[in-house]
C-alpha cells in the first residue's frame, strides 16, 4: 500500500506532514507521489479539493482521507492529534482498503466551443456566471428547453458539494448515496418578462442538463476552487459522471452527523 501527502502549505500543516512521514516510515508504509493508493491531505476541505483535481486521472484507483488543521471539514475529518491512529489504521487495513472505501458521485461537465470539447469534473460544484455582466442562458433538461435564465449564474452541485456553495444558494442537502446532480440559480431575475422556476432541481443519473449561453457572452466558469474565463462557449452539458470519488473510512462518521456537527452543533472536534 502506497500513500502520498498533500499539505495546505501553512506551517502547522507542513509540520504535521513531516510527522506523518515519520510515523508512516516506522510502520513500513511507502510514499509514492505518482501512483499512490491513498492520498492523505493535511489542511482543510480546500486541500482535499486540490488533491481531487491532482489525481483526477487516477480517480478509480485512489482513496482520499483528510486531516484538518483548522475547524472540522466536510472532507477533512481526522484531527491533527490523531495522526498516529490514522497511520496505524492505514497499516492494519492495507489489504482491505477497497472494502473500506465509500464511492460518491461527482459532476461531469462537457464544454463545447468552436475549438472542440473539454471535459471537466467537479467534486463540489460547477458554476457558470457572466463575466462582469448578467448571465443570459437557456437551460435545457434532457434536450428540452426548460427555462430562459437571466441572473448572476447557475450552479450544478454533486451531492458531496451540496453542503458547500449549493447550500448558500438555498439548495437542498443531498445524501451522497443518491446519484444525482443539483441545479441551483444564483440570483436570477424574475419579473413579468423573465421567469425561472426559482427552486433547485435534483436530476438523477441518466438525466442531464444543457446550459446554452447567449452567443458572444464573456463567462466565468468554476469547478470547485478552479476559476477560468471563457468567451466562445456554445453549450455546457452536466450530468452525473461515470467515475466516482473514493473516501477511505476507517471509522464511521455518518453523513448526517457530519452535517449536524458542521452546521448545528459541534461536539468538540
Ligand atoms: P476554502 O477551502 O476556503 O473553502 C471555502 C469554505 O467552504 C471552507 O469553509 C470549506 O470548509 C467549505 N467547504 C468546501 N467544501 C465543502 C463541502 N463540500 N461542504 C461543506 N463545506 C465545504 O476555499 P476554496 O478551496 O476556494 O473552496 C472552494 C469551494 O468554496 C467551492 O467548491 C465552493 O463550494 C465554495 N464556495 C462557497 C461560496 C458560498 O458559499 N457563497 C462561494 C464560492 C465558493
Amino acid at each position: 500500500m502506497k500513500y502520498c501527502l498533500l499539505s495546505r502549505g501553512d506551517e502547522l500543516s507542513d509540520r504535521l506532514t513531516e510527522k506523518f512521514r515519520e510515523l508512516a516510515a516506522l510502520r513500513g508504509i511507502t510514499e509514492d507521489e505518482e501512483e499512490p493508493d491513498i492520498v492523505v491531505t493535511i489542511g482543510g476541505d480546500g486541500t482535499l479539493l486540490q488533491a481531487f483535481h491532482k489525481f483526477l486521472h487516477r480517480l478509480e484507483e485512489v482513496s482520499f482521507v483528510g486531516v484538518h488543521t483548522g475547524h472540522l471539514g466536510f472532507f477533512a475529518d481526522w484531527k491533527a492529534n490523531e495522526l498516529d491512529l490514522l497511520v496505524s489504521n492505514m497499516a492494519e487495513h492495507a489489504e482491505n482498503r477497497h472494502a473500506l472505501t465509500v464511492r460518491y458521485p461527482v459532476v461531469e461537465i462537457v464544454l463545447k466551443s468552436r475549438g472542440g470539447e473539454t471535459v471537466w469534473h467537479a467534486l463540489n460544484e460547477f458554476t457558470v456566471k457572466g463575466n462582469n455582466t448578467m448571465l443570459v442562458a437557456e437551460l435545457h433538461i434532457n434536450d428540452e428547453l426548460f427555462e430562459m435564465f437571466r441572473g448572476d449564474g447557475i450552479c450544478v452541485a454533486a451531492p458531496m458539494g451540496s453542503t458547500a456553495y449549493n447550500k448558500s444558494l438555498g439548495g437542498a442537502i443531498i445524501h451522497p448515496n443518491l446519484e444525482s446532480i443539483q441545479v441551483s440559480e444564483i440570483a436570477s431575475i424574475n419579473n413579468r418578462v423573465y421567469r425561472t422556476l426559482g427552486s433547485s432541481l435534483v436530476l438523477p443519473r441518466h438525466h442531464h442538463c444543457d446550459i446554452i449561453p447567449r452567443a458572444g457572452q464573456k463567462l466565468l466558469l468554476s469547478r470547485d476552487h478552479l476559476l477560468e474565463e471563457a468567451e466562445d462557449i456554445e453549450s455546457i452539458a452536466c450530468r452525473v459522471a461515470d467515475k466516482k470519488v473514493g473516501f477511505i473510512r476507517y471509522r464511521p462518521f455518518p453523513f448526517w452527523t457530519r452535517v449536524r456537527e458542521a452546521f448545528i452543533q459541534n461536539d468538540g472536534s
